[in-house]
């Protein structure tokens, strides 16, 4: 059996969580990496607001490892647009020294086995104030001291990927002694070559076409749907049946090889994530 891995995903308690894990096992899934996300019902001023909002997501993966049989991990850090919602709070200092001790706490839980990677971290997706994007560049580069000294993954959150964004987000991850190829660009546009993504780990949202594009490049990067599991916004995203249904079927029609898979859904989130896939 194939191990199918879908690497950067959400689930929420007003969702269908189980459910929709269900039918992903149904389809031929196995593995889900799942990335926290800030909740808006719950408050998000202090450390200790980061704390138990970390905690639900754990809480939501114990369910999913309780009530199904799928693999799933979790990565935590304080999301990019976090740094606005404490500056309705705090000065923009102050909200950056949270965003920073979030950062540290995130390592802690990765530390601790909680979490498998920093993420999703790094830069909001929209125009911010310079003031804003400078401070989001100090915390991410934090972030990246953080997993360079735990020795595990960092997963991006950024702005839509240009080259002059692949080159600046690499420059840092040196700056940091971070090693690039455990520095996972999600949302990634098909992107694979080095020189398009500089080194950095693409995780690819698992469109027909996109998939299809990168397979003609080759096969080191990973799928996702960034699925969100929001009632409010149903088929804002792709559903999490999408990882195995596509990988099933471009197996089938030859535009996908048992290596490609090997390597897609197994060999690169392990060397990425130190997780083991099985
Ligand atoms: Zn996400």
């Amino acid at each position: 059996m194939h191990p199918i891995l879908d690497d950067h995903m959400h689930l929420q308690f007003q969702g269908d969580n189980v459910k929709a894990v269900k039918e992903f096992l149904k389809l031929g899934g196995t593995h889900l990496i799942m990335s926290h996300m800030p909740y808006s019902d719950m408050p998000l001023r202090s450390l200790e607001d980061f704390e138990r909002q970390y905690e639900r997501s754990l809480s939501m993966v114990e369910k999913v490892r309780k009530e199904t049989e799928v693999k799933i991990w979790l990565t935590v850090g304080p999301y990019p647009a976090d740094i606005l919602r404490l500056m309705e709070h705090h000065s923009i200092e102050k909200a950056k020294d949270i965003m920073m001790d979030a950062m540290d706490l995130a390592g802690k839980w990765v530390e601790e086995g909680r979490a498998i990677a920093i993420g999703e971290v790094g830069r909001p997706h929209f125009e911010v104030s310079p003031e804003v994007w400078e401070a989001s560049n100090e915390i991410l580069i934090h972030g990246m001291e953080i997993a360079k000294e735990r020795g595990c993954a960092i997963v991006l959150h950024t702005e839509s990927a240009t080259p002059e964004g692949w080159k600046e987000l690499a420059s840092f991850a040196d700056r940091t002694g971070m090693d690039r190829g455990r520095v996972v660009k999600h949302f990634s546009p098909p992107a694979i070559l080095p020189e398009e993504n500089q080194g950095l780990f693409p995780s690819v949202l698992a469109s027909k076409s996109n998939i299809k594009k990168a397979l003609e490049k080759g096969n080191r990067f990973t799928m996702e749907t960034d699925y969100i599991d929001d009632p409010r916004r149903p088929g804002a995203v792709l559903s999490l049946k999408t990882v195995p249904k596509r990988t099933k079927a471009f197996l089938q029609n030859g535009i996908m090889s048992e290596e490609d898979a090997w390597k897609i859904h197994k060999e690169n989130p392990e060397k990425v994530y130190g997780i083991e896939v099985e």
